[in-house]
Parts: structure tokens; sequence; C-alpha cells
């Protein structure tokens, strides 16, 4: 027995070490509690800023935090310390279409002259500035609705984002991690990401106690849910009211608790309420 314990000992040092080298190695991982990310991101935003400070680019680590943020979001940042980019992500419901969004380069203009492209949103600007692909082409441009190109557009010119990747369960960016995406900016950067997933899940639904269609907001499995509460919905609901700004239908009880729209970015003051009968 004891001629055995030595062996064991190197055996687990053995698969600790392998673990670290696979998983661990240079990389830092924060678990977020819900609606701690804004606090969190600040180490990360820290880490990252010292990183790229440093003067070997090569030597800079990459960094990951992940975390959900308050309505329910998981979010995911990561910093690739020798190539300067950060990648900020969040969930959307599971069956978004596949859509890769970039700007459109002098070769993608030649390429669409021969071939048409995936996408064409009709929104003649937002089809200039952009090359659009997806393997849904349909559902892509059902999901480019003019909330959400306002939104893309954003992203693209407030953050200097490169690449925008929606799939399934995931909305993407890409950035060089300088100036207008440099660390300082990430928070915002994730904010927005928040608020164009909420576009994306949108669906339109016939309200019955509004007699007509509203959005509600999708989870990732496709469910309508309330915004602010997350209860399931189907649109059949008495005490349903909508947002007379973006249109969202939720409880009327979670609209008063809120005391406003909850749908980040909209900040909807005047509700939409069920006529009364009789
Ligand atoms: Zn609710
Ligand atoms: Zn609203």
């Amino acid at each position: 027995m004891s001629g055995a314990e030595p062996v064991v000992a190197v055996l687990a040092l053995l698969a600790c070490v392998t673990v670290w080298l696979l998983v661990g190695r240079g990389r830092t991982e924060v678990p977020l509690h819900r609606g701690d990310v804004h606090q969190r991101l600040e180490g990360l935003v820290a880490a990252a800023t010292r990183a790229l400070d440093e003067p070997d680019r090569r030597r800079a680590p990459t960094l990951a935090h992940k975390g959900v943020l308050e309505g329910g979001r998981r979010v995911r940042v990561a910093f690739f310390g020798p190539a300067g980019r950060v990648r900020a992500a969040v969930s959307v419901r599971r069956d978004a279409p596949p859509l890769r969004v970039r700007l459109e380069g002098v070769l993608d203009r030649l390429r669409k002259r021969l071939v048409p492209e995936d996408i064409v949103t009709g929104d003649e600007a937002f089809d200039a500035r952009f090359f659009l692909q997806s393997a849904r082409p349909d559902e892509g441009a059902e999901a480019l609705t003019n909330d959400v190109r306002r939104a893309i557009k954003k992203a693209f010119t407030r953050f200097d984002v490169d690449r925008l990747e929606l799939g399934p369960g995931e909305l993407a960016v890409e950035a060089d991690a300088d100036e207008k995406c440099a660390p300082d900016r990430w928070q915002e950067l994730v904010e927005l990401l928040d608020e164009t997933a909420t576009l994306i899940d949108i669906r339109p639904v016939h309200v019955r106690a509004l007699g007509g269609e509203r959005g509600l907001v999708r989870d990732e499995d496709g469910r309508t849910r309330c915004v602010y509460c997350r209860d399931g919905l189907s649109g059949d609901e008495d005490d349903l009211v909508a947002c007379e700004r973006c249109r969202t239908a939720l409880h009327g009880a979670c609209w008063e608790e809120h005391g406003g729209c909850p749908v980040f970015g909209c900040g909807g003051r005047t509700p939409e309420r069920p006529r009364l009968r009789g």
C-alpha cells in the first residue's frame, strides 16, 4: 500500500499540471453575480489597461470575464493581449439566425457586383456601408429591423467595432482595444450589446388586452416572457400594458414597479393600457 502512494501523488500532480496547461494558463476567469457585472468588469478593465501599457505586447495576457446582467442576460468579455483585441458577447435566443456584419471593403464591393449579397435590407445607407452574410438570409434580413440596424450602426461608429456576429444563442462584437474601444469603454459597449440583444429577442405577438400586435421579449429558448419579471407570457393575459415608445408588452404591475419601460435604452414613460370594458 505505502509503495503506491508516491506514484499516486506524482500522477495527481501531473494531472493538475496538464489541466493548468490546457485550460488555466494565462487566463483569469471571475464568475460574476447577478447584476454585478458593472462592478466586476472593472477588474478586467484595470488588468487589460495594464497589459496594453506593457512595452512587449507579445507578453500581454489573455483575459476573460463572464457574468449575468441584471435582466438575466449572460455576458462574456475577452481581451486578447498579444493581438490587442477585445471580443464582447451577450446571450440571445437560441433560434436567432446566423448573421455576420462587417464594414464593406473594396473587395466586397467588387464581389457584390458579381454575386448578389446574401442580405439586402432596403436601407440603402446601411446596405452600402456593411457587408452582410447569413446562411438563413430571409431570417437574417427579418432580424435587421430599423431598431436593430440603428444599434449596429452605433456599435460600429461609437466603438469602432469591425465585426458583429449573431449566432444561435449569442451576439458578439470584436474590435481593436484602443481609442474608441479602449478598456474604459467596455462597460458602455456591454450596455449597447444588451440593448441590441433585447431588440433581437423581441417578437410580434397578438396582445388580446390591447387588441393588436405588440412586442414580447423571447428568452434563450424562444419562449415569450415579461421583460421585467421574466414570467412566461402568451399575449392572452388580462393584465398587460405596452410601452407607447417601443411597443413592448409586459405586466402592468411590473411597469408600475419599475416606474416606466424596463427595456434597456428605451426610457418610455407612458404605458398603453387595456380599455375598460362595459
Ligand atoms: Zn412581469
Ligand atoms: Zn419601451
